[in-house]
């Protein structure tokens, strides 16, 4: 038997033409790129959209510019390159990233994982769910799991529990994260069960990621609550988008309000470079200037890391304002390595 909320996510928009009966659009174009990406916007983020353009359309509606980006690649940061067994991503020694799922309740047209989220590609087979959990359990560096996607809460609560008491059995993993945009984008994915079955496993740490003020609904902060209420520490990943919240008021007011809602601003990530997200890039200078003018301005717990994750898979590095570029534009960046990189605004193929 379905969950209300599995049967009110079957009440999605998944095609283009759904959208039309509101908006005017060109369903043949939008049907081009949602045959190469997918495609699925919940009720309850599109109720959000007020406008052709607006924030939450540039997020979730498919736009022919995915198409028109050959400039970058499809996997930046070499995740397949660091994955010892399929699904799991080992970049940095005392951490792994496990994809348990590969669908979202939206499909988010920025994603750094459009490759494969959501495609036949990135299909998660019984086989490989049980060697990522062999390879945790015979790495005894890894100490931290962070479950990922795809969102990890697309699982139903018997499978999401199975996993959790799996990890919980190996005992060098001290703590495990869930990355999830449920309480952005799928709020009612967050359920009194689901909150109690995670409270079994602690400690888990949950990272959101809301991108602009117009997501934090009733519904989400009353998601974010139960959350916080079962005791799990909430943290929020911002990316920085074009047109979505490359402004400073607009990321002050983001992260001003997520405090509001027990949701600690944890990253602002400069956007990796993904083939398909070229039109959504802002310069580095850009995200600069935005955490120069968030410092002083909002209380030091709601300022966020700015990161760059370097390119094939260096791992992050935090920038602060005040860190110049160099003359050509470049900025030279030191990994947790100690090894030094150049990263060029130049190499972003900004669009226009
Ligand atoms: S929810 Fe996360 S994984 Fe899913 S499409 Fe959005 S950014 Fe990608």
């Amino acid at each position: 038997m379905n969950n209300r909320w599995q049967t009110s996510l079957r009440d999605s928009f998944v095609s283009p033409a759904e959208l039309a009966e509101k908006f005017n659009l060109d369903v043949a174009a939008m049907g081009t790129v949602t045959g190469r990406y997918p495609f699925r916007i919940t009720r309850h983020y599109f109720n959000l959209i007020r406008e052709i353009g607006d924030p939450v359309w540039r997020q979730s509606v498919p736009d022919l510019k995915e198409l028109h980006d050959s400039c970058q690649l499809a996997d930046p940061l070499n995740e397949s390159g660091l994955s010892p067994v399929p699904g799991l991503i080992h970049r940095y020694p005392d951490r792994v990233v496990w994809l348990i799922a590969n669908s979202c309740a939206v499909y988010c047209r920025f994603c750094m994982r459009k490759r494969q989220v959501g495609c036949s590609s990135g299909e998660i087979s019984p086989t490989g769910s049980a060697d990522a959990l062999d390879y945790i359990r015979e790495t005894a560096t890894i100490r931290d799991v962070i479950l990922s996607g795809g969102d990890p809460l697309l699982l139903d609560d018997a499978s999401l529990e199975q996993i959790l008491a799996s990890l919980r059995q190996i005992p060098h993993v001290e703590i495990i994260r869930i990355g999830t945009r449920m309480p952005v984008t799928f709020p009612e994915r967050i359920t009194p069960a689901l909150c109690s079955l995670i409270k079994r496993y602690h400690p888990v740490y949950l990272n959101t990621h809301f991108n602009h003020p117009v997501e934090l609904t009733e519904a989400s902060r009353i998601a974010c609550a139960m959350l916080a209420d079962a005791g799990i520490q909430l943290g929020n990943q911002t990316v920085l988008l074009a047109g979505v919240n490359d402004d400073p008021a607009v990321m002050a007011e983001l992260c001003r309000k997520l405090l509001t809602i027990r949701v600690k601003p944890y990253y602002l990530h400069q956007m990796d470079l993904v083939r398909g997200t070229a039109h959504f890039r802002t310069t580095v200078k850009k995200g600069l200037e935005i955490m120069g003018q968030l410092r002083g301005h909002v209380s030091g717990l709601a300022v966020p890391y700015y990161v760059i994750d370097l390119p094939e898979g260096k791992g992050k590095v935090p920038l602060l304002p005040g860190d110049g570029a160099a003359a050509d534009g470049s900025y030279l960046l030191r990994t947790y390595r100690g090894e030094l990189v150049e990263y060029r605004d130049s190499a972003t193929a900004l669009p226009g």
